[in-house]
């Protein structure tokens, strides 16, 4: 991999997980980092990992302010941002249709879809000539998770965002893609309601259980780099398998 040397790149959700592993491999190939979290302890510990070529900034990308300073953070000399991988994410507590009330739905749509629609505001104006952005969706944006509706409402429009926003990006000659990931081991999974990673679940994924934050973080480099440099408005799925077809459980 290469094509990110000098490169400003700005990673939201970096404190933990796949932005974590994502910020670090960026930075392995030669970026500028910025690492962007709504928790400034974990972006300043990562940014600190990373050692000179990061930065990080405390914000929320739930509002226009926080991406604002999100962008302003990751600028590099020229003004303008070669890369945002728009990551930030909030599962909630799980417990289906029934248990999903008004206030648990507009906070995963607060932060997980008008969140990617700020990021993209923010970024849309500074982003470089040849530059990629790369938004995290998930399975849950192609097929109903039940446990929780709102997380899978959430995540289904971030893909239709994506796709809706790639003549906008391409007028600045820019590539926008979302990027779906299955089952990743990271501290959203190990947070939220069991209910979604069951034995049963992990069984039925064809490579046979979690993905890592590394893995997740490899095909979002690669989304962003120069070599899918023809790829555009589309979202990829990196879940071993799991929607690929029907496994029965052994
Ligand atoms: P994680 O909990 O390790 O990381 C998520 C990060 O987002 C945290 O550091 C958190 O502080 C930050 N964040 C949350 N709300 C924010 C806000 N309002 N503003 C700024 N930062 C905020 O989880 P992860 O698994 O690495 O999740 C990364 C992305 O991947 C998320 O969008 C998530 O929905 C998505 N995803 C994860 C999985 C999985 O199995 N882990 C599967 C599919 C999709």
């Amino acid at each position: 991999m290469s094509g990110f040397a000098d490169r400003s790149v700005l990673v939201t959700g970096g404190a933990s997980g796949i932005g974590r592993a994502a910020a670090i491999r960026f930075a392995q190939e030669g970026a500028r980092v910025c690492v962007a979290d709504l928790n400034g302890e974990g972006a300043a510990a990562v940014a600190a990992e990373i050692g000179a070529s990061a930065v990080w900034v405390q914000a929320d990308i739930s509002t226009a302010q926080g991406n604002a300073q999100m962008v302003a953070a990751a600028l590099g000399a020229g003004g303008t941002l070669d890369v945002a991988f728009l990551n930030a994410g909030y599962l909630g507590p799980m417990g289906g249709f029934e248990a999903t009330d008004e206030e648990l739905f507009d906070r995963h749509l607060a932060i997980n879809l008008k969140g990617a629609f700020l990021g993209l505001k923010a970024v849309h104006g500074v982003v470089a000539d040849g530059g990629a952005v790369v938004v995290t969706s998930s399975t849950a944006g192609l097929l109903g998770l039940h446990e929780s509706p709102a997380y899978s409402a959430a995540k289904h429009g971030v893909i239709g965002l994506v796709k809706a926003s790639t003549p906008a990006f391409a007028a600045k000659g820019a590539r926008i893609n979302a990027i779906c990931p299955g089952g990743v081991e990271t501290p959203m999974m190990g947070s939220a309601d069991q209910a979604i990673v069951t034995p049963d679940m992990l069984r039925r994924v064809p490579l046979r259980g979690m993905g890592s934050a590394q893995q997740v973080a490899e095909a979002a480099l690669w989304l962003a780099s120069p070599a899918a440099a023809f790829v555009n408005g589309q979202a990829h799925v990196v879940d071993g398998g799991l929607l690929s077809t029907f496994v029965p459980a052994p």
